[in-house]
């Protein structure tokens, strides 16, 4: 696993292999160029999911956090529309316990909504 603080601390060996994949040189190598969300400048990185330089820098946190407290929120507990079993939806719309459930509503004409 990529480490966001090495990666901050090695930018210079990060662009090497990006000009390197650019080139033709490494094409399967994961690195990426990014746009910092937070400061604005280009940022070299193998992690996928990263949007900001480093995250402690520019990430902001409490947003972040609301963010993943609201999922947590919509993923609470919930009781099925067709056979009124408490289960926990897997995402954070789903409102039938299980596929047999889904189906079951959709021949009868419940939809989603
Ligand atoms: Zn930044
Ligand atoms: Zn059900």
């Amino acid at each position: 696993m990529w480490n966001s603080e090495w990666e901050y601390r090695n930018q210079e060996y990060l662009k090497e292999r990006y000009e390197e994949k650019m080139s033709g040189k490494r094409p399967y190598h994961p690195v990426r160029k990014i746009i910092c969300k937070g400061c604005g400048r280009e940022f070299y990185t193998n992690i996928e999911t990263k949007k900001y330089c480093l995250y402690g820098l520019c990430g902001n946190r409490g947003y972040q956090k609301e963010l993943s407290q609201k999922r947590l929120e919509a993923r609470q507990d919930r009781v099925c529309k067709v056979c009124g079993k408490v289960f926990t939806p897997k995402r954070s719309d789903g409102i039938y316990c299980s596929n047999a459930c889904r189906q079951k509503a959709y021949r009868q004409g419940v939809t989603d909504s």
